[in-house]
């Protein structure tokens, strides 16, 4: 038995527990953006690391789309509610959503509209982490796709590129703006980070970046219904595709209704 058990009454005890944590969903995103403004923070793009007023914490607030486009635009819209600026890294070879479609491209330029940061989500595997390389593909999409921020955060980051520090675009994991004592996340669809980062708020740590994949905070019932949800929208969006390009083939396809997707 320990001590506590001997001091302390079991109702009393029950009281000393940590509360649940909050759910993944909008009501909480809110109030993480409530919070840090109450504390002073300033929301700060990553393309511009020392932008903040004298004397202000900075918050980087990033959101790496690895699969979910229409809830990157839910988040910036939110954000943009509450005046603050939000960093998005869109990839370019995910099998969650395509970028080259028009779509993705409206949903860029909205962002961008909103005031938030939008750049690129670098796979290594695809493009390495060369500087040369990267400034390469930045220069492609800016002149021939669509306007972006000269900002990277990489997918599944090689030791290389933690810390690194590029010339010709700012890099999210730039020693600058990411270190352990400042960085936070909600990998692995996990709540956890929230206790440590709402104690950082409160001790207004001078920087903090939080990374939130957007997908996450799509309020569901399960995994489960979410993989449904994501499975709908892209068979949806490989229907129109048949349709558009091969509408003879595909014909007995047409009638399905055009359908808005939340994943
Ligand atoms: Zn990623």
């Amino acid at each position: 038995m320990n001590e506590i058990d001997v001091l302390v009454p079991a109702a009393e005890l029950t009281n000393m527990v940590e509360p649940s944590p909050p759910e993944l969903g909008e009501n909480t995103f809110r109030g993480i953006l409530t919070t840090a403004l109450n504390q002073g923070y300033h929301f700060a793009r990553l393309d511009e690391p020392v932008g903040a007023p004298l004397g202000c914490p900075v918050f980087y607030l990033r959101h790496d789309v690895d699969i979910s486009t229409p809830m990157a635009m839910r988040l910036g819209e939110i954000e943009h509610e509450h005046g603050v600026c939000g960093n998005f890294f869109f990839q370019l070879n995910a099998e969650t959503y395509s970028f080259f479609v028009p779509e993705t491209l409206a949903i860029i330029r909205r962002l961008r509209e909103m005031g938030h940061c939008v750049g690129l989500h670098i796979d290594e595997l695809l493009i390495g982490a060369d500087e040369r390389a990267i400034a390469q593909t930045f220069d492609w999409v800016i002149e021939h796709i669509v306007a972006l921020d000269r900002a990277v955060s990489f997918h599944r980051p090689s030791p290389e590129v933690l810390g690194r520090r590029y010339e010709a675009f700012m890099n999210a994991y730039d020693e600058r703006v990411f270190d352990a004592g400042s960085y936070l996340s909600d990998s692995r669809r996990s709540i956890t980070f929230h206790a440590t980062l709402m104690a950082w708020l409160a001790e207004r740590r001078p920087r903090i970046q939080l990374l939130l994949h957007a997908e996450w905070w799509r309020e569901v019932e399960g995994v489960a219904h979410f993989w449904r949800l994501l499975s709908e929208r892209r068979n949806d969006e490989l229907r129109r595709y048949m349709i558009k390009n091969f509408p003879k083939v595909f014909a007995s396809l047409l009638d399905g209704e055009n359908r808005q997707f939340s994943v």
